[in-house]
């Protein structure tokens, strides 16, 4: 570039600068070679953050609320849920318990009484859909109703009252098992592929052809009664200004 060429150049930039509205938004202020941004600028009034609201404390859910069943003792490592009929048209746990009292285990003991974990009832003996705990729950010793070791020790033993061969469940009865079922699942993480019908674990019937083994194994725990008001939280003193914060 000319000597010439070079000053028509600088006459022009220096004519641009000088020339009102031909400065770029974003074109150094002179003097302070620093860029302001537009809300800084007199008359704009800036977009001041929204004040960070505190996130809500978490829920505190009772696990009474969860698993109205847990029992007051440790609990045993269950694995599995068995489910069986009693193949009788009425029942009760005193009654099955005085029946299963007088049976004997492979070395001549008597069993120390109903063998179940839970039986849930047909309106006959007892209420139509009425969960009963057993003692063998209350108390988590292993069950005596699968007729394999395994499944007696790791596996919580349901019988509703009914023979489900003849007959179905009653709606309160499937009502009542699935709701068992879901809590017992979710309490102890136990997955749908291991909640089996009594057949599935030895040569049996039970708990009969009628019985929806497919829908009760997938149930799930209903959803339980949430206490939603916020948990207090400690005061704590924030700075010298001696105001309190929750
Ligand atoms: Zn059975």
């Amino acid at each position: 570039m000319s000597a010439r060429s070079c000053w028509i150049v600088s006459f022009a930039v220096v004519a641009c600068l000088e020339l009102p509205g031909c400065r770029p938004e974003s074109f150094p202020v002179p003097g302070s070679f620093r860029r302001v941004p537009a809300t800084h600028r007199p008359g704009v009034v800036p977009d001041l953050p929204a004040p960070r609201r505190p996130s809500a404390p978490p829920l505190q859910i009772p696990r009474t609320t969860l698993n109205p069943w847990k029992p007051k003792v440790p609990e045993r490592d269950w694995k599995y849920i068995v489910i069986h009929h009693t193949g009788t048209s009425q029942g009760s746990v005193a009654g099955i318990d005085a029946v299963h009292r007088k049976r004997k285990d492979k070395r001549g003991h008597h069993w120390l009484g109903i063998g179940y974990d839970f039986v849930i009832g047909n309106g006959r003996g007892m209420g139509d859909g009425e969960i009963e705990a057993t003692f063998r729950w209350r108390k988590q010793i292993q069950g005596a109703h699968a007729g394999v070791r395994k499944y007696n020790e790791y596996g919580i033993g349901i019988a509703l009252v009914g023979n489900f061969d003849k007959t179905r469940p009653t709606a309160a009865q499937l009502r009542a098992v699935k709701r068992l079922v879901g809590t017992l699942k979710a309490a102890y993480g136990i997955g749908s592929d291991h909640v089996l019908g009594h057949s599935d674990v030895r040569a049996t019937d039970c708990p009969g052809r009628n019985f929806p083994l497919a829908d009760v194994s997938s149930s799930r725990r209903l959803p339980a009664f949430v206490d939603r008001r916020p948990v207090p939280q400690p005061v704590r003193f924030v700075g010298l200004r001696g105001r309190f914060q929750r």
